[in-house]
């Protein structure tokens, strides 16, 4: 696991700090019977990334063609390992980004070399949010690890069923309905991360005001 200041030196390097603090390709959201919540306010679903140990069913179970859960980085969290178990299938032959040697089954994370110190050498990844289908095969890689990757229902795209069907099979309970005006969660560990910065930039503070506090 990397610690605090070498991941500081990481986040300089990759310098945009909404990506830096991990959520959100935010859309606008999508249409559909939106939930309400006992004081009639408008709710949404989303996973709390804290449950979520990544059993898969939220690649099957949506009832969208394609799932509406996507995976999302926290880069403030990411070790930029090498030897990323969120990206490397366990069997790997090589540390490359050979299909065969990627735990993706769609190849949706970016592999991208960001600089090598003291002999080592460190990589940014990101996720293509149109190839991920939710899988969260990486996301009980990285747990592995730091547990940088986790999934995110993208409000974009899901239809806000009245009962959402991955709700009903999701082994961990880890789906809750959060206020539509905030439809994101951070991990508890991101959040500390991101309230806690000394100086908070527009774009932090801007990812502050989509996401549902703890
Ligand atoms: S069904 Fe629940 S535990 Fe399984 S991947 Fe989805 S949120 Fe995580
Ligand atoms: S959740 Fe599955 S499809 Fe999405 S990036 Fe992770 S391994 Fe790939
Ligand atoms: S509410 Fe419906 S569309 Fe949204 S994630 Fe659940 S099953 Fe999919």
């Amino acid at each position: 696991m990397m610690n605090a200041d070498h991941r500081e030196s990481r986040r300089q390097f990759v310098g945009d700090m909404t990506r830096a603090v991990g959520v959100l390709a935010v859309g606008a959201v999508a249409g559909g019977v939106a939930g309400r919540s006992a004081i009639g306010q408008e709710m949404r679903w989303q996973i709390d990334p804290d449950r979520c140990v990544g059993c898969s069913r939220c690649a099957t179970e949506c009832v969208l063609d394609e799932s509406a859960v996507k995976c999302v980085q926290c880069f403030d969290m990411c070790g930029y390992c090498d030897i990323c178990t969120g990206y490397l299938d366990p069997n790997y032959t090589a540390v490359d980004t050979a299909a065969e040697n990627q735990l993706c089954p769609t190849a949706a994370i970016e592999r991208r070399f960001v600089e090598e110190k003291a002999g080592q050498k460190f990589y940014e990844y990101t996720i293509d949010p149109e190839a991920c289908i939710g899988c969260g095969k990486c996301v009980k890689g990285c747990a592995l690890m730091n547990g940088s990757l986790y999934l995110q229902v993208m409000q974009d795209k899901c239809v806000n069923c009245n009962e959402c069907a991955i709700s009903r099979a999701c082994p961990t309970e880890a789906f809750l309905q959060v206020p539509a005006e905030r439809p994101y969660l951070l991990k508890r560990q991101a959040q500390e991360l991101l309230t806690n910065r000394p100086t908070p930039t527009n774009q932090s503070k801007a990812l502050l005001h989509q996401v549902t506090l703890r």
